[in-house]
């Protein structure tokens, strides 16, 4: 992706491109792949990329940000990874965080778990951030939690939903053990309430099924699928060679509308396109787990519990400490 220069944005934000373009919709960060524009209600990202900004302009927070807020689900998928426990975090903690990260510059945060919508203060949490930060907030849900109340709360202050969907009809069912016929008139809530993708983790049982699920995702009005490889998890093996062969020679078959992305973990391989390769680990990316961990990946097995203090130098000890182990 090339820049446009601060010039062409200014005349464009005051006369051309209307409501969503307003200074306070806009969010930048700074970083060795350069200067990162972006606006959470219309998902825009610009890269200011022809001259380097000085490192002093570089943005401390990771670009992206994910929280299990709860390990609590109500399903009992066999693929889970969440610890099967009833942590959950404090609602002050995680604004306060997040006002933390906000302020020095990530871009947007992600929501799991466990499932998200089981958090007792779901909807007043995403009102507080949306209303207090400029982050893109996200989150990702089986989706059978969400009802007419939850939507309508919801409205206006998330920006982007990912719904598990990892086969269609007795596939979904015997992994879910909910109705199909029950997800799809649970799709159209999610719909009501912002863009949303599906996520399918593929292994041998859910990859005949892939076809099928990108079909019906893009006719009930997905425009995303993130493909998420099996990883091993109690007794549950990661996907076979084989299967991930399949994967690939079904991602370059595919001629369907939706966008398709894969987790970082899984890429190797793939024809994937990444404009801040400059920026790696935790610059782009951290998570935070139902127990207060900070780690670099949801799957790491590294991390470091957060205090009372700031997450901003629990990170700079977090990259200390990976940097001085090799990881
Ligand atoms: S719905 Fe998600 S969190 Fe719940 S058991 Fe299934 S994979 Fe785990």
């Amino acid at each position: 992706m090339r820049g446009i220069n601060r010039l062409d944005l200014a005349t464009s934000e005051g006369k051309v491109l209307g409501d969503n373009y307003q200074t306070d919709h806009w969010k930048l960060r700074g970083g060795p792949a350069g200067l990162h524009l972006f606006n959470r209600t219309t998902g825009l990202n610009i890269l200011l990329d022809d001259v380097p900004p000085p490192a002093s302009l570089y943005s401390r927070a990771p670009r992206q940000v994910s929280i299990a807020i709860t390990n609590r689900c109500d399903l009992a998928c066999a693929h889970c990874y969440a610890p099967k426990s009833l942590d959950e975090l404090q609602f002050d903690t995680i604004v306060r965080w997040l006002t933390e990260l906000d302020e020095h510059g990530t871009l947007g945060v992600g929501f799991g778990g466990g499932e998200p919508t089981l958090y007792p203060e779901f909807a007043l949490l995403c009102q507080c951030l949306a209303h207090k930060t400029r982050l893109s907030l996200s989150f990702t849900t089986h989706g059978h939690q969400i009802d007419d109340a939850l939507a309508e709360s919801l409205r206006g202050s998330v920006n982007f939903i990912r719904v598990s969907m990892d086969g269609v009809g007795a596939t979904y069912e015997s992994i879910r053990h909910r109705s199909f016929a029950e997800l799809l008139s649970q799709l159209k809530k999610v719909q009501s309430i912002s863009q949303f993708g599906i996520n399918v983790v593929i292994n041998g049982q859910t990859l005949p099924d892939l076809n099928d699920v990108a079909i019906v995702a893009a006719d009930i009005g997905a425009c995303e699928l993130l493909l998420l490889p099996q990883v091993p998890v109690r007794g549950v093996p990661a996907i076979s060679s084989d299967d991930m062969q399949s994967l690939r020679r079904w991602v370059d078959s595919y001629r369907g509308p939706l966008k398709l992305c894969i987790n970082e973990s899984s890429a190797e391989g793939f024809p994937t396109c990444d404009p801040l390769v400059q920026e790696p680990g935790l610059r782009a990316y951290a998570h935070i787990d139902a127990r207060g961990v900070l780690k670099p990946s949801s799957y790491s097995d590294t991390g470091l519990k957060l205090s009372d203090g700031s997450v901003l130098q629990a990170l700079d000890q977090l990259a200390h400490d990976l940097e001085e182990n090799n990881i």
